[in-house]
């Protein structure tokens, strides 16, 4: 945790705190405040905020960011999920190291103390941060004498400061690079605890220790303490180096050592952390739509390349220690207000701004890859992007972006013009003075946050709402093919222009490069190709046309799901078929897991060739369910696929597919008892009417 005084000047020089407790104004009103939580303490119950305002705090963050509140709310999360839906889901927040609030818990540590002899223990001040009156022990009498001191000077004080300390099981095993520890930086923007509205920001950071770590000392805080604050004082401390990967750098270094599954399954990990631990304060936090907050999750992995959380910070530090880490929280915060949105931009709908996915929105999000290997079936995916690259705006200019698109040049500080018909304001909130307010010599300098002024330069309807679009820009060649595909009226000119043969592709683009085969030769050329050819022929014709259409009949008669020892297969095998439904354009299927971890990893292998060759395609979770077998209770996920039908698929070919559940580093497969699910092709006959012509996609 860093500094909570940080941004405290900008907003007091704004509208400060008086001693008397009441707020002041001292430079009217204001409509974004980027306050330190001790402002919020002292002003927050005394300001009226108008719709518009936006605040950097929910009123009582420290349900989350105090390091014992934190945990004292993890445990009882956890305690009601394992009430409410057993031990392997309680299991799932398993995520924290054994805390015990000193000194009410004293006791409680004692035993498990004792439990655990030889293990090593930190002793960490709840309300303090940058490492600041940390200690390590591994005996009891260490803190007894600690305890037997503070106990003392406590007597004066009131009971709130008592429970000021936390006490927590040292992770012993950290995961070491080049014999250093470190922990993790990720950034989590929650805009509404209800519903529930998280946003993962891609960049990140890992804060190495300058020391190699060892357990043979635990004094050496510059070994033990991975703070920035705490190793830029190490003696042999390089500022040019710094401590500092960024995360992408360490999701390349894992990717590379342990492969894209290990590396996907702890960031998933991380996911679930983020998730569970806001929902562990769902319901006590005060939930205001003034509010939003930028959280610092610290994430430290253990050797098995296990995340645990260390705590959750409110204010996260934004002193830049290299010029690649100004410009990677230059764009958090301009990302983090485009997220905020007070000038009313977003559509509401947006998975993606700047740097930020959208991972949680009253539940999961998901992504959905076209994926075209597999004939278009659609693969879904958690919206989670962390260590992937991110474009975000600070590294293109100075301005308001959503995605890659800008929206209005701030830097150049609009004139206060008004335009017509425009009605949403515009603010200027300069993230460098944001930035620079962490430093010691510039926190007395004021924030400039002007208030609303009529927004100037305002893109045209039309381009607003390309600007809002927050996907990614096109390629350009997709950009290409789109302009170039003709409307139906350049079509038909075009057609009464041009006489001739025009070759061109199923998007209309005209072919570069086209062979000419001499007579004799035989040039293989695609069924579906000629099928298509011949398509376009008999409409060109004028006649009506009479296709054939593939489709997919299961070999076998009953629907696994209705075979009578269907709970008995799935909970020996853990995974199984539950239906499939045939369509044209391809199979959905629903098969069930047995619910073993959080992480879940469900695939599909198929081939159409015996195979010869074959594919996989992902399954996407679908529901939760809790099944009976034998008065036992057990919890099971639902899981979609697609498989696709080729239309150029043979009648009499066959589809064959096994269903393969990895979860916990096993496999559990599906084979329909060593036979694969098999699906045989058919044909039907399909007159298409005249009319359909347009919507045919014609090669010639
Ligand atoms: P602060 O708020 O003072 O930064 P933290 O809880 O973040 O306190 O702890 C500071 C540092 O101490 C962390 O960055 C981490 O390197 C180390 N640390 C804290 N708790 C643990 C733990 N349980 N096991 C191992 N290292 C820890």
């Amino acid at each position: 945790m860093t500094s909570a005084s940080m941004l405290r000047n900008k907003t007091s020089g704004h509208r400060g705190s008086s001693d008397n407790g009441k707020s002041e104004e001292s430079d009217g009103e204001w409509d974004f405040n980027w306050c330190d939580v001790g402002w919020l303490r002292e002003n927050f119950d005394h300001a009226y905020m108008e719709e518009h305002v936006r605040i950097n705090h929910f009123r009582n963050h420290y349900e989350l960011t105090r390091k014992n509140l934190m945990v004292k709310n993890l445990k009882r999360f956890q305690k009601n999920l394992e009430k409410d839906m057993g031990r392997t889901e309680a299991s799932k927040c398993d995520f924290f190291p054994s805390t015990f609030a000193m000194p009410s818990e004293y006791h409680l540590f004692v035993e498990e103390f004792n439990r655990n002899p030889g293990s090593t223990w930190i002793m960490k001040p709840v309300a303090k941060s940058q490492g600041k009156g940390i200690f390590l022990f591994r005996k009891l009498k260490d803190i007894i004498d600690w305890k037997k001191d503070r106990s003392r000077s406590e007597e004066q004080k009131d009971a709130a400061h008592l429970d000021s300390y936390v006490v927590q099981r040292y992770i012993e095993n950290p995961y070491l690079i080049n014999g250093r520890k470190f922990d993790l930086r990720v950034y989590v923007l929650v805009t509404s605890y209800v519903p529930l509205k998280v946003w993962l920001y891609r960049d990140g950071f890992a804060r190495f220790s300058s020391s190699r770590f060892s357990l043979s000392t635990i004094d050496d805080k510059y070994m033990h303490l991975t703070n920035v604050s705490v190793q830029k004082t190490a003696p042999d401390y390089d500022p040019e180096k710094g401590c500092k990967w960024q995360m992408q750098q360490l999701r390349r270094y894992l990717t590379a050592k342990y492969g894209r599954e290990v590396v996907e399954t702890l960031f998933g990990e991380m996911d679930n952390i983020i998730i569970r631990s806001l929902q562990s304060v769902q319901k006590v936090i005060i939930n205001d739509k003034h509010c939003f907050e930028l959280y610092g999750y610290d994430i430290l992995l253990d050797h098995d390349l296990k995340p645990w959380l260390i705590e959750v910070n409110a204010s996260p530090s934004h002193t830049p220690s290299s010029q690649e880490d100004y410009e990677m929280k230059y764009g958090l915060l301009e990302d983090t207000l485009n997220v905020v949105d007070m000038e009313g931009r977003l559509t509401g709908q947006e998975k993606r701004v700047g740097g930020f996915d959208l991972m949680w929105n009253d539940g999961p999000v998901y992504t959905e890859d076209l994926n075209l290997q597999t004939f278009g079936s659609l693969c879904f995916t958690a919206n989670t992007h962390l260590g992937e690259p991110c474009i975000h705006s600070s590294s293109m200019d100075r301005g308001w972006y959503i995605g890659h698109e800008r929206i209005i040049p701030s830097k150049l500080d609009p004139p206060m013009s008004s335009q017509p018909g425009v009605s949403r304001p515009c603010i200027t909130i300069k993230v460098t003075e944001m930035l620079q307010a962490d430093k010691p010599n510039t926190a007395k300098k004021p924030v400039l946050i002007r208030p609303p002024s009529p927004r100037t330069s305002l893109p045209k309807e039309k381009d607003c709402q390309h600007f809002l679009s927050c996907e990614p820009t096109p390629k350009p060649i997709i950009r290409q093919r789109s302009r170039s595909l003709p409307s139906p009226s350049e079509k038909k000119r075009r057609k009464r222009r041009n006489a001739g043969v025009r070759f061109v592709d199923s998007l209309g683009l005209d072919l570069e490069d086209v062979r000419l085969f001499k007579s004799g030769e035989d040039p293989f050329v695609p069924h579906h190709v000629t099928f298509r050819l011949l398509m376009g022929a008999e409409m060109a014709d004028g006649r009506h046309l009479e296709i054939s259409l593939p489709y997919l009949k299961p070999v076998f008669a009953q629907q696994p799901g209705d075979q009578p020892d269907f709970l008995h297969r799935l909970y020996q095998q853990k995974v199984c078929l539950e239906k499939i439904q045939c369509f044209e354009l391809g199979i959905v299927g629903i098969t069930q897991v047995v619910n073993l971890h959080f992480e879940k990893d469900v695939r599909v292998r198929y081939s159409f060739t015996e195979w010869k060759g074959y594919t996989e395609t992902k399954a996407s979770w679908v529901s939760t369910i809790t099944k009976t077998l034998e008065k036992q209770q057990f919890s099971c996920d639902a899981f979609r696929f697609h498989l696709p039908v080729p239309p150029f698929l043979q009648p009499g070919s066959v589809l064959e597919f096994a269903i393969k559940y990895k979860v916990c580093g096993t496999e559990h497969w599906d084979n329909n008892n060593g036979e694969n699910y098999k699906l045989v092709c058919h044909n039907y006959k399909l007159t298409v009417p005249k009319e359909c012509e347009e919507s045919i996609l014609h090669f010639i």
